[in-house]
């Protein structure tokens, strides 16, 4: 068990790691009890509260674990203490036997040389050779024997023996009222020769004895007797022995050794002779040893010293006390740093965990529960698994974006690098070709796995170029800025089968972490320089074009001219370079601003000039087209002479056919006259005559006369070949007119024609002559028409108005068969007749007409209900306003 004990704090030690054992706390049953039970009941305990919990639980079970394990160490201690001092002890009390005994031994040679005996024996009263028997002596002391006092302080021996010199016992002094003992007796030769020179210790009738003997001298060599003592070891002499030392409690014994049976005691009331050692060992501490020398002792016989183990354990347990009361001390202290100390490392979790919740709080916006009032190391254990999966699922995450996003990277640079349309060939900083893009490929006709390794200037360029890209490749490794594209540079590359083409080429560097690349970038302009090419010709066409084109910008200067635009410039009287006149300035400007086309013209002496202003305002520009229109004018000169011929010759025919009516009109007025000239001059032939009745008949024949003039100026008007002229009339009153002309006809006819004007008057600026001759055409048609219907359906209306914002209608109605449908879209095309005597000319001449006017002419009819034709003219023509503008330069 000592053994055992010794080693207690290891064993405690390999406990508490088995305990704490990974394997232990976090197996299976462990894990999911600490889920269920541990975890939920710790979470709600602070840190402090469970510290001081744990503490005196703790202690409470390291107290009964070492309690025991303590006090059996502390009584072992003491017991090998108490043994040592015990053994010490007996060993003094041996000390002090020992010393006792030889007492004996002197006192037994005082003895044999005391006078008394000397002489006793010298004389004595027994005869040798004659075996007398054995004189024994009780109560008054012998004459060889001094006083009683004698023996003090020494214990009585129970008998002294006196031999003669043969070694016969001869006479026995019985102290005390004993028997002698019959073993020293029947051999008292025997036990005279072991004690003749010292004490002599034995068992005689299983009583322990000791005894001593001495040879009485007369003169030195010349033994007169012996004389021995015999003293039993019993409680007198065992406790005299010590001489008043002996401590209380304490037993001192005689031992037989081979039989560890107690033979005698200083306490046989209580340690009685005869038991065996064996059963005192309980209540007491024995400490046995051996007698310093007794040779020829026969028994084997040992001193015993009986410690009472009662007085052992008081002291023991009076220490444990002590020990306890400072273990218990010790114990609170522990409890209360080992708190304190678990109290400061919450307060400092308290912290941490704040800060971590803040921390996830902002890194994961995952917010924390409180930490306070609750157990910080495990909800920050808690925190920490959480966390960790956080972490690991974030970080898995974000390696799959990673992975994605360089997936993704890998595939745009490839997409990139084949969909260029540049070039791309990758070269290392000694111009080798490391990658070459598709485009590549197309463009000079090499393949990739070939060209790869070579150099690039002796692949892809002139002859000529080699020097210059070496030099652009240089100047581009030591640029400043890497990500620059350095270079931009035209040069002529090669291309697979030997022809040449221009390109223009860039050199960007890439530093990669091992070295350091350049893509060189080549885009082929040949196509470009062809469109240059074109554009240059193309940008001829102004300067070759033989009309002239400018262009002006928004402040009026004229950017470009062309060698046509010398005329208008030199009308302007201004250069390319300089300002347009104000009033070309304004034109301009106008045009730019509305962004629309303008097209005015300019007379410049005999020349005229159509400039259209095409604005580009996005640039701020107006391109000027000039077209010279003298010519188109002049034809439209002749080609209004011309029409105007064909009106009159129109009219003339017209009139032709009007011939009977108007002279029968004419007829009218002169018929009157003749009449109130012949009254008049039969009255004044007759004498009978007042003067106020032929002045009456004069004014008649002044009147008729007027009204025949009227006629005939009507007549002339309509007949004279007259310069178109534009003037301001009414509508109506060319109405009126119109339908007085054909009165007679129409009356013939038994057509009533029916005029609807409006109430206002209908002013416009036409020219009257051609206007008429259009009214005129339709009422005759209509007039035609109404001769194919019954004379009493015969209805003819002719009617003016307004017609929208300014403009005015003039409308010809008829009750006519109405007009084919088949030949509606022929109406106004010159030739298309369909009477007998027609000539297919009236409608066209009219369209003629009223387009010259900016007006519109239009027929509806309905079969067998009859024909509208409405002729539709602007209320204001300023002809010339809206046509040309003279030269106001
Ligand atoms: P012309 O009167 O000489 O035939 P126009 O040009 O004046 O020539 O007329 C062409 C044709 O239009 C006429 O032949 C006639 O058939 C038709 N037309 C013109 N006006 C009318 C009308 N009011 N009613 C029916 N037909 C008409």
């Amino acid at each position: 068990a000592p053994h055992t004990i010794k080693h207690w704090p290891s064993l405690a030690y390999a406990v508490i790691i088995a305990a704490v054992d990974q394997r232990l706390l976090y197996s299976e049953n462990m894990w999911s009890l600490r889920k269920t039970i541990l975890y939920p009941a710790l979470r709600a305990v602070p840190m402090p509260l469970l510290a001081m919990a744990v503490g005196l639980f703790a202690g409470l079970a390291v107290w009964l674990v070492m309690d025991p394990i303590q006090s059996m160490a502390l009584r072992d201690i003491f017991q090998e203490e108490l043994r040592a001092r015990a053994e010490m002890h007996s060993h003094e009390d041996l000390i002090r036997f020992e010393h006792y005994v030889e007492h004996y031994d002197s006192t037994t040679q005082l003895l044999a040389h005391q006078r008394h005996m000397i002489d006793y024996l010298m004389f004595p009263p027994w005869e040798y050779g004659n075996d007398q028997g054995l004189l024994v002596i009780q109560g008054e002391k012998p004459d060889w024997l001094p006083a009683a006092s004698f023996w003090t302080p020494l214990v009585r021996p129970s008998h002294v023996i006196l031999f003669d010199s043969e070694r016969r016992m001869r006479e026995i002094f019985e102290a005390v009222n004993a028997q002698i003992p019959d073993e020293l007796r029947e051999q008292a030769d025997l036990f005279l020769g072991e004690s003749a020179l010292q004490g002599y210790l034995t068992t005689l009738d299983e009583r322990p004895f000791f005894m001593v003997s001495r040879p009485v001298d007369e003169v030195p060599g010349r033994h007169l007797g012996y004389i021995m003592l015999l003293v039993p070891i019993d409680e007198r002499f065992l406790r005299a022995s010590q001489e008043g030392a002996l401590k209380s409690g304490t037993v001192l014994a005689v031992l037989d050794a081979d039989e560890q049976r107690i033979l005698a005691s200083s306490q046989p009331e209580v340690v009685f002779a005869g038991s065996l050692v064996d059963i005192w060992r309980d209540a007491y501490l024995i400490t046995a040893q051996s007698f310093f020398d007794y040779d020829g002792s026969d028994l084997n016989m040992q001193f015993a010293s009986f410690t009472p183990s009662s007085e052992v354990m008081a002291t023991n347990q009076r220490v444990l006390q002590l020990e306890r009361r400072q273990r218990l001390v010790a114990a609170a202290v522990f409890i209360a740093v080992f708190t304190l100390v678990i109290f400061v490392v919450s307060a400092r979790l308290n912290m941490v965990a704040r800060r971590l919740s803040r921390f996830t709080q902002r890194a994961l916006g995952y917010a924390e529960p409180t930490f306070s009032g609750r157990n910080q190391l495990i909800l920050l254990e808690d925190w920490i698994n959480r966390f960790t999966r956080m972490v690991l699922v974030s970080r898995d995450e974000m390696s799959s974006r990673h992975e994605s996003e360089m997936h993704d990277k890998e595939a745009l640079r490839t997409a990139v690098m084949e969909n260029a349309r540049d070039c791309i060939v990758t070269i290392d900083s000694k111009g080798k070709i490391i990658d070459f893009n598709p485009t590549a490929e197309r463009t000079f006709g090499h393949l990739r796995d070939q060209v790869t390794g070579r150099e690039v200037y002796k692949v892809l360029l002139a002859r000529s170029e080699i020097d210059r890209f070496r030099s652009m490749l240089e100047y581009s490794s030591h640029g400043s800025d890497p990500q620059q594209f350095d270079l931009a540079d035209e040069i002529t590359a090669l291309r697979a089968d030997g022809s040449e083409f221009p390109a223009e080429l860039s050199i960007m560097r890439v530093p990669l972490a091992s070295r350091t690349v350049f893509t060189v970038w080549l885009h082929d302009i040949s196509k470009r320089r062809r469109v240059e090419q074109e554009m240059e010709s193309l940008a001829k066409f102004a300067s070759e074009s033989p009309s002239p084109i400018l262009r002006v910008n928004d402040r009026g200067v004229v950017l470009y001219a062309n060698l046509a635009s010398r005329p208008l410039l030199a009308y302007w009287d201004c250069e390319p370079g300089q300002t347009l006149p104000h009033f070309w300035r304004i034109l301009v400007l106008a045009a730019l601003e509305h962004e629309r086309q303008e097209e005015p013209e300019m007379v410049s002496g005999e020349r005229v000039y159509s400039l259209l202003l095409a604005p580009v305002a996005s640039l701020g520009y107006v391109n000027i087209y000039g077209r010279d229109i003298t010519e188109v004018r002049h034809a439209e000169q002749q080609a209004r002479q011309h029409q105007a011929e064909l009106v009159h010759v129109c009219r003339l025919s017209t009139m032709g056919e009007m011939s009977t009516g108007m002279a029968h009109e004419l007829n009218q007025p002169l018929s009157a006259i003749v009449n109130f000239a012949k009254g008049s001059m039969r009255r004044l032939r007759s004498g009978s005559y007042d003067e106020k009745t032929i002045l009456d008949a004069l004014e008649q024949v002044a009147n008729q006369a007027e009204r025949a003039g009227e006629i005939i100026r009507r007549l002339r008007n309509l007949v004279t070949r007259q310069p178109p002229v534009r003037s301001e009339v009414d509508l109506n009153g060319l109405a009126r007119e119109v339908c007085s002309f054909v009165e007679y006809e129409a009356r013939k006819l038994g057509i009533e024609i029916e005029l609807r004007l409006s109430p206002e008057a209908l002013p416009v600026r036409v020219d009257l002559v051609q206007i008429e001759q259009v009214l005129l055409n339709l009422i005759r048609n209509a007039m035609d028409a109404l001769q194919e219907v019954p004379a009493s359906d015969r209805s003819l209306v002719v009617r003016t108005s307004a017609y929208g914002e300014g403009q005015v209608q003039m409308s010809v109605y008829d009750s006519g068969p109405g007009i084919n449908p088949e030949h509606m879209a022929n109406l106004f095309n010159p030739f298309f007749t369909t009477k007998s005597t027609g000539m297919g000319m009236g409608l066209p001449i009219s369209k003629t007409i009223i387009d010259d006017h900016q007006g519109t002419i239009s027929a509806r009819s309905t079969p067998d209900k009859g024909t509208a034709f409405t002729v539709i003219l602007p209320t204001y023509l300023d002809v010339l306003g809206a046509n040309s503008i003279a030269g106001t330069g």
